[in-house]
């Protein structure tokens, strides 16, 4: 189906349903929140009833987004979830919910994502993967709906704007990502305001696993490959939680001679268990196909996966990986 028939498909189902259910990936980050505020403010414009959730287990979110208006998600489904429009919004695979009641087939679903490998779980798609980030098809949504694009809406889309193309910085940010941040300036955002809220009064459990990390870099392949490795050690001694390790993979990639860059960390809830993120600095590699052959996914520059591989059998499979694209 065209991009334009989607979005007309979209577009009549927030129109026309009246109540909602939003939610959006695992281990939510920036644009995960600010498309998932961002939708939900639109909906409340439209008069919808619109209620956002997030499993107890995602709690508490990350120390830079708890000062987002987010006080409202719930963490149990309502008792009408059956008869709500469910929401998915920047989320690529239906397994990225923790929540096995929302991976039914029984639900209807409008899945709304810029994600490339997105698997059209939905029963309606709304998938732009050349959207710098998903709160871009949410402001999309929101003009074409006729709302008003609110201060506290445009801070909502700003944030998943900003985090999204890497302050941008990343290849997602295009002349509309740029066009999008003047205009959600116009309407009221303080840039540095939101800087300040995201990226810094940041506890110093931050700093003192990123020493940790920066104490630990691995180089293989000439420098092709570099990366950190988070150990429950690591974590435990700096006094941090999962969330903390967010970013900690950019140092990775501001690597003279890298061309693929990695953060592996150990998961404190699952002994054995290793998140990866992978990042690729200037697109010979695209990680989101080893990501996907290790069951997780992402986008080209930018994806992830979690793995029962140990250490070294990890690092010999991206190696392999690596080179097999280069
Ligand atoms: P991060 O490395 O920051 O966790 O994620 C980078 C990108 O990869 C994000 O776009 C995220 O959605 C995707 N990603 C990270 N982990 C996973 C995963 O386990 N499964 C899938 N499908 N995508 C992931
Ligand atoms: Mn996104």
């Amino acid at each position: 189906m065209s991009l334009l028939t989607e979005r007309d498909e979209i577009v009549g189902e927030l129109r026309g349903a009246h109540r909602f259910l939003l939610t959006t990936h695992e281990n939510p980050d920036g644009d995960a929140l600010g498309s998932l505020l961002g939708m939900h403010l639109v909906l409340e414009q439209l008069g919808k009833d619109s209620v956002m959730f997030l499993a107890a287990s995602q709690f508490p979110l990350p120390y830079e987004y708890q000062r987002m208006h987010l006080d409202e998600v719930r963490h149990e489904l309502p008792e009408d979830v059956n008869e709500r429009t469910i929401v998915f919004l920047d989320c690529g695979n239906i397994d990225r919910t923790p929540v096995s009641f929302l991976q039914g087939d029984h639900l209807h679903v409008l899945n709304i994502d810029h994600h490339h490998d997105n698997t059209r779980f939905g029963t309606v798609n709304l998938v732009v993967a050349g959207a710098s980030c998903a709160a871009e098809i949410v402001y999309d949504l929101a003009k074409e709906l006729g709302v008003e694009i609110t201060p506290e809406l445009a801070e909502a889309l700003y944030i998943g704007l900003t985090t999204d193309t890497g302050k941008f910085m990343f290849e997602n940010t295009t002349p509309k990502a740029h066009t999008m941040a003047a205009e959600l300036i116009e309407a009221g955002v303080s840039p540095q305001g939101v800087h300040r809220k995201l990226y810094e009064e940041l506890p110093e459990a931050r700093l003192q696993l990123l020493a940790r990390a920066l104490a630990n870099v691995y180089r293989y392949d000439d420098g092709a490959l570099t990366l950190t490795h988070l150990t429950r050690q690591a974590f435990a001694e700096s006094g941090a939680t999962e969330s903390d390790s967010e970013g900690i993979v950019d140092h990775m990639r501001q690597v003279e001679g890298t061309i693929m860059a990695g953060l592996v960390r150990e998961l404190l809830d699952k002994e054995g268990m290793r998140k990866v993120s992978l990042r690729s600095t200037d697109g010979r590699v695209d990680v989101s196909i080893i990501a996907r052959g290790l069951g997780g996914g992402g986008h080209r520059q930018a994806a992830g996966f979690t793995t029962d591989l140990p250490f070294e059998q990890l690092i010999e499979r991206l190696r392999t990986e690596m080179a097999a694209q280069l």
